[in-house]
């Protein structure tokens, strides 16, 4: 990209800011603009989505492959319908379940959508985030805004506003900041264009949650995620990943971690190490030791802002402790795995 833009940040911590702020991101999405904004799941990058042009310039910033089909962001249940060209009964129960948060659903398409949005294909994802300040904007705007999130195509997705300067600073003209987010990793992707709904994309709304609403709408209930999540076009194995090599590991005790290290032939100064139940001793002389909590809600909203502190402080590898095998960790379990591959 050649064309080097200035990049504003605006706070939104007071209500008059959040006003202010909302109407220039509201402005600058009007003319065709892509705006960084934030969700409850991770900064997005938005464009008007029924402006092929605007979408297809967050493919452009992101740099990312015209095979990834774009989440939809709306801001009520009509404009939701209004991107779909069925809306199945199962939609409905999932969305007064879930919605405003972070569950995306994906529907038949309607044929208001450019084709950008849906790289080409008959169904869109759609999503009613929960975050007052994208609410705002897609309220101030009237249409729908397309937004993956706001990084270069495959890097650690941002959850905080510094995250997305590093990453599309000079390329995109505002971000709003809205403080870190809530949820800290992507929504739960799930189609519901078929008899069963099925899990696209593990998020922390679990596939057991959408089985018990499903149930009540009278779908066929089955495991959503029998067999391991479906393909989603554009779920590259290699996704949400740091520049620095990650892997996961388990361990008992410090001794046994340095131990594989050394045997390994890794100097621990050079490695980063993000533990959440073992932690290493500060003499031990790693590069860094990020410490997450052994709660899963808790450790999926701290786990990417650690991911970027890590590829900040360099060094050869990271190695993260292996979160329990837990149904409440698949999620986490879904990105780390995508982050090694
Ligand atoms: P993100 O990069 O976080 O915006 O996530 C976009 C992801 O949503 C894609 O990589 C797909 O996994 C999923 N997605 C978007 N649109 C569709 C669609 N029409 N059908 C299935 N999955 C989709
Ligand atoms: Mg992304």
């Amino acid at each position: 990209m050649s064309d080097v833009l200035t990049t504003r940040v605006l706070s939104t911590h007071t209500q008059a800011l959040r006003e202010e702020s909302v109407r220039l991101a509201a402005d600058l999405l009007r003319a065709g603009e892509v705006v960084a904004l934030p969700t409850e799941t991770v900064y997005g990058l938005a464009a008007n989505a029924l402006d092929a042009a605007a979408v297809a310039r967050v493919f452009q910033v992101k740099e990312r492959p015209a095979t990834n089909p774009v989440i939809v962001h709306v801001a009520s249940l009509e404009m939701a319908r209004r991107c779909a060209s069925e809306w199945p009964v199962v939609a409905g129960h999932l969305a007064a379940a879930f919605w405003p948060g972070p569950l995306t659903l994906v529907l038949p398409r309607s044929g208001d959508l450019p084709g950008v949005v849906t790289a080409g294909g008959d169904t869109v994802a759609v999503r009613w985030p929960a975050h007052p300040v994208i609410q705002g904007v897609i309220r101030a705007c009237g249409f729908p805004l397309a937004a993956p999130s706001a990084n270069r195509s495959t890097q650690v997705s941002p959850t905080t506003c510094e995250h997305v300067l590093r990453s599309l600073g000079g390329r995109i003209p505002l971000i709003l900041d809205g403080g870190p987010c809530n949820v800290g990793i992507e929504s739960t992707v799930v189609d519901v264009t078929g008899p069963v709904p099925r899990v696209l994309r593990p998020g922390m709304i679990r596939p057991a949650e959408i089985e018990a609403v499903s149930a009540i709408a009278g779908a066929v209930v089955q495991p959503v995620d029998a067999g391991g999540v479906l393909r989603s076009p554009g779920q590259m194995p290699r996704h949400y990943a740091p520049r620095i090599p990650l892997e996961v590991w388990a361990w008992e005790g410090a001794e046994e971690l340095l131990a594989r290290l050394r045997a390994r032939g890794l100097a621990a100064s050079q490695v980063c190490v993000l533990a959440h139940e073992h932690l290493p001793p500060r003499e031990a002389g790693l590069r860094r030791v990020g410490v997450v909590p052994a709660d899963p809600v808790a450790y999926a909203r701290a786990l990417y802002a650690e991911l970027h502190a890590c590829d900040e402080a360099g060094g050869v590898c990271i190695i993260v402790e292996a979160p329990p095998e837990d149904p409440a960790w698949a999620a986490i379990h879904d990105r780390l795995r995508r982050a090694s591959a």
